[in-house]
């Protein structure tokens, strides 16, 4: 029986770049000649998949793939009104968007009921018009859904938007959001016990770089007498480290924080007395 672990991601794409990063970052060497659509690693004994996006929650589900990345909105879409054998592991913070019902600016939408709708997450729309007891039609079109409204195909629209400019290209004004999505790591739930080791490395792996993204370890000195007031402004640190300095009145203050660390937070650290205030990135965490 093979026991290599796959992993399928987007072969072209959105989600392709800080997919292949999130997986080599997790230490998961892989090297890739043109349109291969298999890589296989040469450290762990991992396979990478390249698949359409659409395609990654069945590959999930039925076990043919056993990790993948995918957009939370393709997930959502392909396993709406059916049996699915799909796990979310992590969210990944990267590719954010929401899925948005848009209609020509000049439209003046009072109601959904009676409209025609285009979009390609009919699953997405038809839960969502019957969780609020709307009555409209939902035609489904991969791509261009924007032209739909111009071509009396549709009333409004229910694409994706991150920041608005497509919609805004096309003279669409975004009504109402009904989904919020990012990239996010998936599972097939009946995993072998070997398979299951080797998911369980990489799902502590990627989280580790995920939960370092937004971590930064800072370090600065301070009067002994002003630890408390310090600690109480870095943010999400658990239990700073104090370092004696040469100078007995003084010390040195090193913590790892969980938050980011704006500009704001250093000036405030520097008004209660820090100086020597460094900021670095963190790579990975192990926790
Ligand atoms: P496939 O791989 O099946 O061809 P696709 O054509 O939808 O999929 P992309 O347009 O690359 O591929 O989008 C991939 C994912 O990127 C989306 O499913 C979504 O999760 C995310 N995404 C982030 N921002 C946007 C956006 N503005 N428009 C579309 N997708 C977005």
């Amino acid at each position: 029986m093979n026991n290599r672990l796959t992993i399928a991601i987007q072969k072209k794409g959105r989600l392709f770049d800080q997919s292949t990063d999130l997986i080599k970052k997790s230490g998961i060497n892989f090297s890739t000649k043109g349109d291969n659509l298999l890589a296989k690693s040469n450290n762990l004994p991992i396979d990478i998949l390249f698949v359409r996006s659409d395609d990654i929650p069945s590959l999930v589900s039925n076990g043919d793939a056993d990790l993948a990345i995918v957009g939370e909105n393709v997930l959502i879409e392909k396993s709406l009104f059916k049996r699915t054998y799909i796990e979310k592991i992590i969210d990944l913070g990267f590719s954010k968007c929401r899925l948005s019902f848009a209609a020509p600016k000049n439209n003046k939408i009072k109601s959904f009921n009676n409209m025609k709708i285009a979009t390609s997450y009919p699953n997405t729309v038809k839960k969502y018009l019957k969780d609020n007891n709307i009555n409209a039609s939902v035609t489904n079109i991969h791509g261009s859904v924007e032209l739909t409204p111009y071509i009396g195909m549709s009333d409004i629209i229910c694409d994706l938007v991150s920041s608005g400019a497509t919609l805004e290209a096309n003279n669409l004004k975004e009504i109402e959001v009904i989904l919020q999505s990012q990239a996010v790591l998936i599972k097939n739930k009946n995993l072998n016990n070997e398979k299951e080791k080797i998911a369980d490395k990489v799902i502590s792996r990627m989280q580790g770089v995920v939960n370092a993204i937004e971590s930064k370890y800072v370090m600065l000195n301070v009067d002994a007498s002003k630890v408390k007031d310090i600690c109480k402004l870095l943010p999400g640190s658990e239990s700073p480290t104090i370092i004696p300095l040469e100078d007995s009145k003084k010390v040195a203050i090193h913590a790892l924080c969980q938050e980011p660390i704006f500009w704001e937070t250093m000036e405030k650290l520097k008004a209660k007395g820090a100086s020597s205030i460094l900021v670095m990135p963190v790579e990975k965490i192990l926790n």
